[in-house]
């Protein structure tokens, strides 16, 4: 095995990010060994927030998962795991319980079951400790090991697995505004708690299911309080939830569209958009409609929908925030005031994380700025390379929708991940072997 930069800790493996995609990773690491065993690969996860909690700042009353819960973090990988949804039911005693509700699990106990299962692998795993930077080291020509630059300091690895999450999308016309009055969806909780007890008026900015949401759960948090939404679109879209178009989150999609050329996955792409993006379901479409209906019945509007509007302008004073929106077609002019601005703008996948910059020069892009993913989701390097690095739910671009933020592949794609890394190790040994055996080639 290679030696490491002098005085530094090395592991076979490195993971940026202990949520999901990172935690499916460290399960597959333990059971995919020979007989189920663990692999025996020494790894190191960073996790740059305090626990595995998932989405903590959006678990809203009465939210539910929208994917199956048989696609967890290790059913579809192996039903017989000790990481399954089922069996966090069972040891919690709940099994008949959940059988009976006869519903999707809340985002609450998902959340319980996520962190469950990074309990058991927490012995890799450093919390509060964000990867800053990843700093490639070459002998000659070649790529030889990596340096995970990490708050709690540096670890060497040939293998790193990036699985960092979507970022949040500020609107441009916010982003020097973020704060306590101005914030996205991913720090709702903690922001709402901060706003005054009364408010006179909050904006909700988006037509996803994140913007349905946060306006139906200002309504209840804030009952004399006036809520704004405000969408390009001309009124909330359902989500494409139907069974037959879900089938592009099943493991035959992935083949199907990383195989396509490259030239035609933009378009492929975009007519599986309405499964995961810009929709809303039909549950909390159905709750928000009735809401402004009794509303308006009770001749008391709370809820204002401001349709067909676009954003152009932001300025804060000390009293309040106002808003220059124009409508989309007609350009018509008008100014909305409010106290506080939530940005239920949705996410978006960045398949280069900052954290890469310093590797972009050996990382080979196609013609459209994106990196180029192998099929084991690996990076493609230029020139020569010991060293892999893996994208861990980024890959829309390269292997399609369910490929990316969707827990419908995680287990899948972990397990992928981490055969390819065992491959590659085998075969450096082997190499190895031969090197230093040449009597043993001879024969
Ligand atoms: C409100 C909400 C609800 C959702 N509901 C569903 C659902 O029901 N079903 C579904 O399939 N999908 C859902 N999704 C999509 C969801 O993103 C995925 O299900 C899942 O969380 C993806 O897991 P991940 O580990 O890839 O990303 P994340 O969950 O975002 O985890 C990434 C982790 O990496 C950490 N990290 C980032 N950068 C660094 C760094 N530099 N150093 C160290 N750590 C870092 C982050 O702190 C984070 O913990 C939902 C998303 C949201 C926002």
């Amino acid at each position: 095995m290679m030696d490491a930069v002098p005085g530094q800790k090395r592991v076979d493996l490195a993971c940026v990010g202990f949520g999901p995609s990172g935690i499916a990773l460290a399960a597959a690491i333990e059971e995919c060994g020979d007989n189920r065993d663990p692999t025996g690969l020494t790894s190191r996860f960073f996790e740059a927030r305090t626990s595995s909690a998932w989405h903590p700042n959006f678990i809203l009353a009465g939210s539910d998962i929208n994917h199956h819960f048989l696609r967890d973090l290790a059913t579809p990988r192996d039903p017989r795991s000790q990481f399954t949804f089922v069996n966090y039911l069972k040891t919690n005693g709940r099994l008949y319980d959940f059988g009976r509700l006869g519903r999707a699990p809340s985002r609450q106990e998902w959340s319980d079951y996520v962190q469950w299962v990074a309990a058991q692998l927490a012995a890799n795993v450093s919390y509060c400790d964000p990867v800053q930077q990843v700093r490639p080291r070459f002998e000659g020509d070649e790529l030889v090991e990596l340096s995970v630059d990490a708050r709690s300091g540096p670890v060497s690895t040939t293998n790193l697995v990036v699985s960092v999450g979507a970022e949040p999308t500020i609107p441009t016309v916010f982003r020097s505004l973020m704060g306590d009055r101005v914030f996205h969806t991913s720090e709702y909780e903690r922001r709402i708690l901060g706003l005054p007890k009364t408010p006179r008026s909050i904006v909700v900015i988006g037509a996803g299911q994140s913007a349905g949401e946060a306006i139906f759960d200002l309504r209840q948090r804030f009952p004399n309080s006036s809520i704004i939404g405000i969408q390009r679109s001309s009124g909330f879209k359902l989500y494409d939830l139907s069974q037959f178009s879900n089938a592009v989150y099943c493991p035959p999609e992935t083949d199907y569209f990383y195989g396509l050329p490259p030239s035609r996955k933009s378009t492929a792409f975009a007519e599986t958009v309405r499964t995961n993006y810009s929709g809303l379901d039909a549950e909390i479409c159905s709750a928000l409609y009735q809401q402004v209906y009794e509303d308006a019945v009770a001749r008391m509007p709370r809820i204002t929908l401001l349709t067909r509007r676009a954003v152009s302008h932001v300025q804060a004073s000390a009293s309040a925030i106002s808003l220059s929106v124009k409508d989309v077609n007609s350009d018509a002019a008008e100014v909305i005031t409010s106290d506080a601005v939530v940005l239920a703008t949705g996410f978006h996948v960045n398949p280069l994380p900052g954290l890469l910059q310093n590797m972009r020069s050996s990382i080979r892009m196609n013609e459209w700025g994106q990196p180029l993913v192998n099929r084991d989701y690996s990076l493609s390097l230029s020139g020569p390379s010991r060293v892999r690095i893996y994208l861990n739910g980024l890959c829309e671009h390269s292997h399609g929708i369910g490929d990316g933020q969707s827990f419908s592949m995680v287990a899948l794609r972990a397990e992928a991940i981490v055969r390819s890394v065992l491959r590659s190790r085998d075969s450096s040994a082997e190499r190895h072997d031969q090197s230093s055996s040449p009597e043993l080639v001879s024969l």
